[in-house]
Formats: C-alpha cells, structure tokens, sequence
C-alpha cells in the first residue's frame, strides 16, 4: 500500500516484533532464571508505532509492564511445563511518574 500524505493512514496492517530473552543469574553463571518477550508493533503501511495501554513503566517478573515510551511491553513468560512461580524470584524495576 502507496502511503497518500493527504489522508490520515487506516492502519490497515501491522507489524510485530517479538524478542524473547533468556534471563541469567549472574553474567558469569548460566542457569536461566526466567524468560521475557519484548514486543513492539507498527503500522506495517505507514510505520507509525504502537502505545501499549494499561502498563507501568518498569521491568518486574510478576506481570506485563512498558518501555517508558510505552512502544515495547516487556512480558515475563515461561515454559509450559514450569511452575506457576517460575521466574517470579527475579528483581524488578519501576518507573514512576511525578506530576
Ligand atoms: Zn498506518
């Protein structure tokens, strides 16, 4: 699709861009101790970028947060066959906004 610099883009079609990260110990030791997808999507015809909506600013083990730009959520995940708790040892970071 041609982008027309006269009319405002439908934002038609998108595209998702999805890194998921092996989160270590320490740097000199191995063991995963989690796992995180950072996602970002765009406009696949104009390529205007994406806001998530809804999530703090941060990294935390314990649910879905977002780039302070809010453009890429960082997800916590694990394997299937892990428990629930997985992961959930991992320290976590929060951004906070002052008005
Ligand atoms: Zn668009």
């Amino acid at each position: 699709m041609t982008a027309d610099l006269d009319r405002p883009c439908p934002h038609l079609d998108f595209a998702a861009y999805v890194a998921v990260n092996r989160l270590t110990a320490a740097d000199d030791d191995p063991t995963v101790v989690g796992y995180s997808a950072d996602i970002t999507v765009e406009c696949d015809d104009c390529g205007e970028p994406f806001r998530w909506t809804g999530l703090d600013a941060g990294v935390s083990p314990a649910g879905p947060t977002c780039s302070v730009d809010e453009k890429t959520m960082c997800a916590p995940l694990r394997p299937a066959s892990a428990d629930p708790d997985f992961g959930l040892g991992l320290p976590g970071v929060a951004v906070i906004r002052r008005a």
